[in-house]
């Protein structure tokens, strides 16, 4: 079976940011993803979200769609937003690409029943070491006493629902995490009373269980984040891409989940991938994605790709892909390219892997 679908481009030419989910365990990574992934899923494809190899992909479409209340008609520049699945697995935003961090923008989630907590400050701590740009989510607000359920509404729609006193708990818990913000050295403001963007963090309030603050969450991560990194998200020839995971796969062997930042991939591709006995270097004999509708996804049944270009979760079925590394750069050899300097190249993401992973 083969699919040739691709998305067309804007006229920026801006690839689709790549976002990660960060924060103290039980803040509400998990169930915000869900909730953001799972609102549509059930309406089959029309909101296009796909479930990727280890992330999930939001067509622009789908996200103007969520976020019709809050009048931002606005074009979005990006064709979409890939969300990677393992929210709060902190290598993700240690994942480098050729030098970058792998995720563009982060989600700090921040329960605002608890404020910062240890692992906040430490997933910030990786966020500023990687100069990576992120939002707040100040998750749980229907966990305050009294709070009056606006089923998905925007932000500004339920707060001007809610009574006195919750305003006054909110407003009391808001300022405290600001303050413990600064005391980390960060400004933040409430996104929509933010005007310094930039130098000023957001927050968003949000619940992962009834849905408010989410149409602003990802309108943000799509209008918002791209406009300060412009130069980052323009498409560019260059190839860049990154593995996820090293699995095997019954049918294929073993197998490199990878993500396609940038650049395009073939079935046939020679391949150069950091290994823990060498450079390992083979050719793409399968480029795999996921049947599109969830029910058709059989377990160890994908679809073939002949090529990829699109910023996407891939698999990739070679020889020799039992030693790779996750967390490395994949590098192609083109035909006037020197391998021994690919391998070369290839090899040098090893040692900072390694040094990240006996730091942590
Ligand atoms: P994670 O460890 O950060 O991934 O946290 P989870 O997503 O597993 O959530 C931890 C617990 O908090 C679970 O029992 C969730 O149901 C609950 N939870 C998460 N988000 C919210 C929220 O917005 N409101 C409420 N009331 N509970 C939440």
């Amino acid at each position: 079976e083969v699919a040739d679908d691709q998305p067309v481009q804007n006229g920026l030419n801006l690839r689709s940011p790549i976002c990660c989910i960060m924060g103290h365990v039980d803040a509400g990574k998990t169930k915000l993803l869900d909730c953001i992934r799972g609102t549509r899923v059930q309406e089959g494809e029309a909101g296009g979200i796909t479930q990727q190899i280890g992330a999930t992909y939001f067509p622009a479409e789908n996200i103007r769609e969520r976020t019709k209340e809050l009048k931002a008609n606005a074009k979005l520049n990006v064709p979409g937003l890939l969300v990677i699945d393992t929210p709060g697995h902190k290598s993700f935003t240690n994942l480098r690409s050729r030098g970058s961090s792998l995720c563009d923008i982060a989600v700090l989630v921040v329960d605002i029943m608890h404020g910062l907590e240890p692992q906040t400050i430490e997933s910030l701590n990786f966020l500023k070491k990687g100069n990576t740009n992120f939002v707040i989510a100040l998750n749980k607000v229907d966990r305050l006493y009294g709070w009056k359920t606006c089923r998905n509404a925007p932000i500004g729609k339920a707060i001007g629902q809610q009574s006195k006193d919750v305003m006054m708990e909110f407003n009391t818990r808001l300022t405290q995490i600001i303050t413990q913000f600064k005391e980390q050295g960060l400004n933040t403001e409430l996104y929509y009373k933010n005007k310094e963007m930039g130098d000023t963090y957001n927050i968003v309030p949000t619940s992962a269980i009834s849905g408010e603050g989410i149409p602003d969450l990802l309108l943000l991560l799509v209008q918002w984040a791209p406009k300060t990194m412009i130069k980052r998200l323009t498409c560019s020839e260059k190839l860049q891409c990154t593995v996820l995971e090293v699995k095997v796969v019954e049918g294929h062997g073993t197998t490199i989940d990878v993500v396609l930042v940038n650049g395009m991939l073939h079935e046939g591709d020679r391949i150069v991938v950091c290994g823990m006995q060498g450079p390992v270097v083979t050719s793409i004999r399968a480029l795999l994605t996921p049947h599109p509708m969830r029910e058709l996804r059989v377990k160890g049944t994908y679809l073939h790709h002949k090529e990829i270009k699109v910023v996407q979760g891939i698999k990739i079925a070679a020889q020799g892909l039992q030693h790779a590394i996750a967390g490395t750069s994949l590098y192609v050899v083109g035909p006037n390219d020197d391998i021994e300097y690919i391998k070369e190249s290839a090899m040098d993401d090893v040692n900072s892997v390694i040094s990240r992973i006996d730091k942590s």
